[in-house]
C-alpha cells in the first residue's frame, strides 16, 4: 500500500489551490514544498529589503542559451509566487481558448474551451475572494455568477484616469483584485489598503494567496500532511515505466522516498519541467513522460512592459491596481491583430528607482527621482507571448536549469506602448515622458523575470505534440499529473493565476472521482 493516496509536489496556484479542494475527501494527502513558509516580519513592507535587496528572491542559479548563470525571479515559500503577486485575478478571454492568429505568428488552441472551465472559473474566484465589477470590460468572458465581492474603488488620481479614458472613448474597468478589503465596514476589514502589495508579501495575511486561502484552510483537515524543506527530486516508476512509485526528496538535508497512489506535480512551470527531466530512467530515457519531446518546450512568459508616465498632477495614490484596459487586447487602430492588456501595477516609489538606467539617465537632472516618484502613474503592458518550440528548459549537466529564450511578439507588444503613448495627453499626463522601468526585479536579464512562467509540459490530445491529456494527466504515466502554469498550450495577455486556480480545481474534481471520493 502507497504511504499517502495523493503526493502534491509544490504549493502555489496550482498544488495549493488542489490540496484545498481534495482536503475534505479524507483522503491522505502528503504536500510537499521545497520552501519553508514565508516568514511575517516588519521587512514583508519595507520597500528597501524588498525591492532593493531582494529579500524574498530566493537563491537559485539557472543558465541562460549561452550557458551563463543568472538568479531567476523565483520564491520558494509555501504558497508559491502568490505570496508576492499582485492579486490581480483575471480569466482569459473566450477567444483566448481558440486558435488566434498574431503578427508574429499563432497562439494555439486549448484542448478545453471556456465553457470547460467556466464554473471553475467561478469557483475560483469564490476561494480566492475575487472583488470585481461584471459588465464593465468589453472583453470579459460570459461568467455564470457575479463576482463574491465588489470591485476595490479608484483612488482619486486613478477615478480620474478612469473619467478621462472614458472621455476619450475608451472602455476602462475596475480591476479584478484579490484583496480581502472591505470597504463596506473599514474596522473589520482584513485588508489595510497599504501601498506595498503588488510585490511584497502581506504581513496580515490579506491577500488571497494560495498559503493564506489554500494550504491553511486544507491542513486543518487533519488527513493533509506539509513537508516543508521539502524539494523532490525526482521520480522512480515501475519496471515499465506506466506508474510513478515513488517520489525522492530531500527534507531538511536528508533523502527520503514517499509513495502515493496519485502524484501531482506543481513546481511552477520550469521546476515541474525541471523534475521531470531529471526523472529520466530506461523506459524514460529523454526525461519522465517525455516520449514527445515536448517536456520544457513552448516556455512563456508574457511580453510585459512596466512604464511610468508623468502625472502633471501629483499622484498620491496608495492602492493603484485598480483599473483595467482591454480596448486593444484583440487589435486597435490600423493594426489587426491582438496588442494585449493594459493595467496599473503598484505605485512605485522612490527607492524603487535605485539603479534604474532608463529613469536616472532619461530624467535626470531635470527631475529628482523624488519628484518623479510623486508624479508618477505606473501602467503594466501585457502581450502574449507565443509558444515555440525553441523556447524551452532543458537542463545543464550539473542539474540546474538552462532556460533558452527569445522574445516573441515584439511588434505587437510595440504597437501596445505606442497606444498608450498617444493617448497619454488625453490623460493629464506629459505625454513625451512613458519610460520603462523595471518591476518587481533588479536586474537588466529580462529572462530573470520569470513571475508569469508558463508552457513546458503542454496538454493536448496528441501524445506526439503534447505531455498531458486534457485531464493534465501524463499521456505516458497513468498516475502522474500536472497542474500549475505548465499546462498552458497558450496563455492569452492577462494574468495567469486565476487561470492556474481554475484548471487545478478542474483536475481536482477528476481526480476527486478517480479516487472515488
Ligand atoms: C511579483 C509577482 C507578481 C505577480 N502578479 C500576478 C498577478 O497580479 N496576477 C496573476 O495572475 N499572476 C501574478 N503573478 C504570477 C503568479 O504568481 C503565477 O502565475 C502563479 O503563482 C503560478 O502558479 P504555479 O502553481 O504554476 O507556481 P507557483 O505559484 O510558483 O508554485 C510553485 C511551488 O512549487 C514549489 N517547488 C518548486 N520546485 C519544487 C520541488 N522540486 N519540490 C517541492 N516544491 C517545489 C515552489 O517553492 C512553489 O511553492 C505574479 C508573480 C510574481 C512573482
Ligand atoms: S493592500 Fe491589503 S492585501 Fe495588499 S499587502 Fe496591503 S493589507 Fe495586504
Amino acid at each position: 500500500m502507497s504511504d499517502y493516496d495523493v503526493i502534491i509536489v509544490g504549493t502555489g496556484a496550482g498544488g495549493g489551490t488542489l490540496a484545498r479542494h481534495l482536503a475534505p475527501s479524507g483522503k491522505r494527502i502528503l504536500l510537499l514544498e521545497r520552501g519553508d513558509w514565508l516568514t511575517r516580519e516588519p521587512q514583508n513592507w519595507s520597500t528597501a529589503d524588498v525591492f532593493v535587496d531582494n529579500r524574498y528572491i530566493s537563491p537559485d542559479s539557472w543558465y541562460d542559451a549561452k550557458g551563463k548563470a543568472f538568479q531567476p525571479q523565483i520564491h520558494y515559500f509555501v504558497g508559491g509566487a502568490t505570496k508576492l503577486y499582485g492579486a490581480a485575478l483575471y480569466r482569459l478571454r473566450e477567444r483566448d481558448f481558440g486558435e488566434l492568429v498574431h503578427h508574429d505568428g499563432v497562439s494555439p488552441a486549448w484542448p478545453i474551451g471556456y465553457d470547460d472551465l467556466e464554473p471553475y472559473y467561478t469557483l475560483a474566484e469564490q476561494r480566492y475572494q475575487v472583488h470585481g465589477a461584471r459588465g464593465e470590460d468589453p472583453t470579459e468572458p460570459p461568467a455564470s455568477a457575479p463576482y463574491p465581492f465588489p470591485a476595490v474603488s479608484h483612488e482619486p488620481r486613478i477615478q480620474q484616469l478612469a473619467d478621462d479614458l472614458a472621455a476619450a472613448g475608451h472602455q476602462p474597468f475596475h480591476a479584478p483584485c484579490g484583496v480581502m478589503l472591505d470597504e463596506a465596514n473599514p474596522p473589520y476589514s482584513a485588508c489595510l489598503r497599504t501601498a506595498t502589495c503588488d510585490g511584497f508579501p502581506c504581513l496580515v495575511h490579506a491577500k488571497a494567496d494560495a498559503e493564506v486561502l489554500g494550504v491553511r484552510p486544507a491542513l486543518q483537515h487533519p488527513n493533509v500532511t506539509l513537508l516543508t524543506n521539502a524539494q523532490a527530486t525526482r521520480l522512480a516508476t515501475n519496471d515499465v515505466g506506466t506508474e510513478v512509485t515513488g517520489v525522492v526528496v530531500q527534507h531538511n538535508g536528508t533523502r527520503e522516498t514517499v509513495s502515493g497512489d496519485l502524484v501531482v506535480v506543481s513546481c511552477g512551470a520550469a521546476n515541474s519541467a525541471k523534475l521531470l527531466l531529471a526523472s529520466a530512467n530506461d523506459q524514460h530515457p529523454g526525461g519522465l513522460a517525455n516520449g514527445s519531446d515536448q517536456v520544457g518546450r513552448n516556455y512563456m512568459f508574457h511580453n510585459s512592459q512596466a512604464v511610468l508616465a508623468l502625472s502633471k498632477d501629483p499622484n498620491p495614490t496608495v492602492f493603484q491596481k485598480t483599473l483595467g484596459v482591454n480596448d486593444f487586447y484583440f487589435g486597435g487602430p490600423g493594426f489587426d491583430y491582438p496588442m494585449g492588456n493594459i493595467q496599473m501595477i503598484g505605485k512605485s516609489q522612490a527607492e524603487m528607482f535605485k539603479g534604474e538606467k532608463p529613469l536616472e539617465t532619461k530624467l535626470a537632472p531635470g527631475f529628482a527621482l523624488r519628484d518623479v516618484a510623486s508624479h508618477a502613474v505606473d501602467f503594466w503592458l501585457s502581450t502574449e507571448d507565443l509558444p515555440v518550440p525553441e523556447n524551452r528548459v532543458t537542463l545543464e549537466r550539473d542539474g540546474n536549469i538552462k532556460l533558452s529564450y527569445s522574445a516573441r511578439n515584439a511588434t505587437a507588444a510595440g504597437r501596445l506602448y505606442h497606444q498608450l503613448k498617444s493617448m497619454l495627453g488625453q490623460l493629464g499626463m506629459h505625454p513625451d515622458h512613458l519610460i520603462p522601468r523595471h518591476a518587481y526585479l533588479k536586474t537588466d536579464i529580462p529572462i530573470a523575470g520569470v513571475a508569469h512562467q508558463a508552457g513546458t509540459c503542454r496538454m493536448g490530445t496528441d501524445p506526439a505534440t503534447s505531455v498531458l491529456n486534457t485531464d493534465c494527466r501524463a499521456h505516458e504515466v497513468d498516475n502522474l499529473y500536472v497542474v500549475d502554469t505548465s499546462c498552458f498550450p497558450s496563455i492569452g495577455a492577462v494574468n495567469p493565476a486565476l487561470t492556474a486556480m481554475a484548471n487545478a480545481l478542474r483536475v481536482g474534481d477528476h481526480l476527486l472521482a478517480r479516487l472515488g471520493a
